[in-house]
């Protein structure tokens, strides 16, 4: 057991810690401060839920379909210097929604002309009688909003269904106010003029255009900012943060060792780090920080990767929606397609483990690729969905059979399946009275819980977001500055709007 002193304590190495790390030391590099830091995290390397998971057979797999789009110069400044500019392949967005038995293009909202007829005059007449319907006030949840902006025909087709499977939440109890470029809105003109010339839309959003590193996965990024942007004498890793009292601001590891800090920046879940600190309070903070952790809500996810032998038959489709329930999962991504370094080189010998309609393969002899691979995302929460643990791989392999990604003799080499517990911070209707209480009540104890589940904000909850928010939490610590992502989402998620007047230089 030992004990030691830092002036800035930063738990956890995803994006939001790294970013923040990365700050101290751009600072200390640049202006030339003396700054006393310390990044710890429970696991063995930096990555957070960005990590990049590796197969016995040599299968990458994210934890979930990640890509890079990027809000921010800062951001880019940051990868680029880890990464290097020419590590990168950069992909065009084919997505598409599968539904009906066929492929819809994405957003389905832009393309109900792909529907059969009776679908299309559903959707449409909800659209236009939306739109008739002036709006009287703010909707009071997603569901609302869903009818006021799109119209009772597209919910109950497509919004209502697949946003169940993506959240394992009803709409009607997420609030709307995180929405902005995450949800496509539908235009009634546009949607007309579609059907009526049968011509179809793409392109929507943010993300059209993204690029993916060409070996090690999303989390070869982050071990290059752990590697290259952060001294390793600033990071110590196999160090999981049990206790936080913080009156005496400090923090207990699962060894027994001490850490006391002036400040501290967790990127630990906000429902955790609330429930630690609430052990040491008064009777009354106490309860209301346990009441904040309990009312919080969040989805856990499941992440199925399947590794296959033979030539990708998917061509350039990157990453597919499933709002049916002939498939367990929401999403699938065509994850082979992101790099070749994502499948074992094809001179790798594998035995096939079992056909894509579950027949066994044992006994089969190792021979060589080309390989492919689709990585599979199911949600659960423990409010609406349950999973079951010991059938969902068996379930996604026959809902890919189901929905025509594999064929009953595909030959599955290698298989994958990691339970996230913390996957997805719900937007609940709850969720900003909480975060409104219970994040000055932390900062008020010079703790800055910051992150995707630090702030629990899913609007800035990607990689990009992420980093921003550790760095501006640094800022913040450091000089006062305003915290842009986590107090202006919507501003700082307009398209193009970047901050030029602030860049990351190594
Ligand atoms: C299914 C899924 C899909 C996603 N898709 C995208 C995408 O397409 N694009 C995109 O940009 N982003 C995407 N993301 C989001 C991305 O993963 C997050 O933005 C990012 O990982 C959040 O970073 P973070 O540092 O806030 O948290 P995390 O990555 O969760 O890191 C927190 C760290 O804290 C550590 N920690 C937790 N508790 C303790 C403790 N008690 N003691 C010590 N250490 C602790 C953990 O080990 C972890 O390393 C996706 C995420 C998921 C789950």
């Amino acid at each position: 057991m030992s004990s030691k002193h830092v002036s800035t304590l930063i738990v956890g190495s995803g994006p939001t810690g790294l970013g923040a790390a990365s700050r101290m030391s751009q600072h200390e590099r640049t202006m030339h401060m003396k700054l006393d830091y310390l990044l710890i995290d429970a696991n063995e390397e930096a990555g957070g839920l960005a990590c990049t998971d590796v197969t016995e057979e040599g299968f990458l797999f994210d934890l979930g379909g990640h890509v890079i789009f990027s809000h921010f110069d800062y951001f880019d400044g940051l990868i680029n210097a880890a990464c290097g500019t020419d590590t990168w392949n950069t992909h065009q967005r084919v997505s598409y929604v599968w539904m009906r038995d066929r492929w819809i293009p994405y957003p389905f909202q832009n393309n109900i002309t792909c529907l059969d007829v009776p679908d299309q005059i559903k959707c449409l007449t909800g659209l236009v009688a939306a739109k008739a319907k002036p709006m009287d006030g703010k909707p009071k949840n997603f569901n609302e909003w869903i009818d006021k902006v799109m119209g009772e025909g597209i919910n109950e087709i497509f919004m209502r269904p697949y946003n169940f499977k993506v959240w394992a939440y009803p709409t009607s109890e997420m609030q709307c106010s995180w929405l902005g470029e995450r949800v496509a809105t539908a235009d009634v003109d546009k949607a007309i003029t579609n059907v009526l010339n049968k011509t179809v839309a793409g392109g929507w959003g943010p993300n059209a255009i993204f690029r993916f590193p060409k070996e090690g996965g999303t989390g070869g990024i982050w071990k290059n900012v752990s590697k290259n942007c952060v001294p390793q004498d600033k990071q110590q890793y196999n160090s999981k943060v049990v206790k936080i009292n913080a009156a005496e601001k400090k923090v207990t590891l699962d060894n027994g060792d001490v850490i006391t800090y002036d400040k501290l920046l967790s990127t630990i879940p906000l429902d955790m780090t609330l429930r630690m600190v609430a052990e040491s309070e008064t009777e009354d903070v106490a309860a209301k920080c346990r009441s904040c952790a309990d009312t919080l809500a969040y989805s856990s996810s499941h992440i199925i990767g399947i590794g296959l032998r033979g030539v990708n038959p998917h061509d350039t489709k990157c990453w597919l929606y499933y709002p049916e329930d002939n498939c367990p999962f929401y999403r699938c991504t065509v994850f082979s397609h992101y790099a070749e370094k994502n499948c074992p080189d094809p001179t790798v010998m594998l035995p096939t483990l079992q056909f894509g309609d579950g027949r066994s393969a044992s006994g089969s002899q190792p021979s060589s690729g080309p390989y492919w691979s689709l990585m599979l995302e199911v949600s659960e929460s423990a409010a609406h969905k349950p999973v079951d643990m010991d059938k969902v791989v068996k379930e996604c392999i026959q809902g890919c059979l189901n929905t025509k990604l594999i064929e009953a003799g595909t030959e599955i080499v290698s298989i994958y399946h990691r339970r996230l517990e913390h996957g997805y911070p719900t937007p609940h209707v709850d969720r900003d009275g909480v975060l409104a209480e219970a994040l000055p009540l932390l900062k008020d104890r010079d703790i800055w819980s910051r992150g995707r589940f630090g702030s629990w904000k899913y609007e800035v909850a990607n990689q990009d977001h992420s980093t921003m928010l550790g760095v501006e939490a640094v800022d913040n610590m450091l000089f006062g500055s305003r915290e842009f992502t986590l107090n202006y989402c919507s501003l700082v998620n307009e398209r193009g709007r970047k901050y030029t007047d602030m860049k990351f230089s190594i």
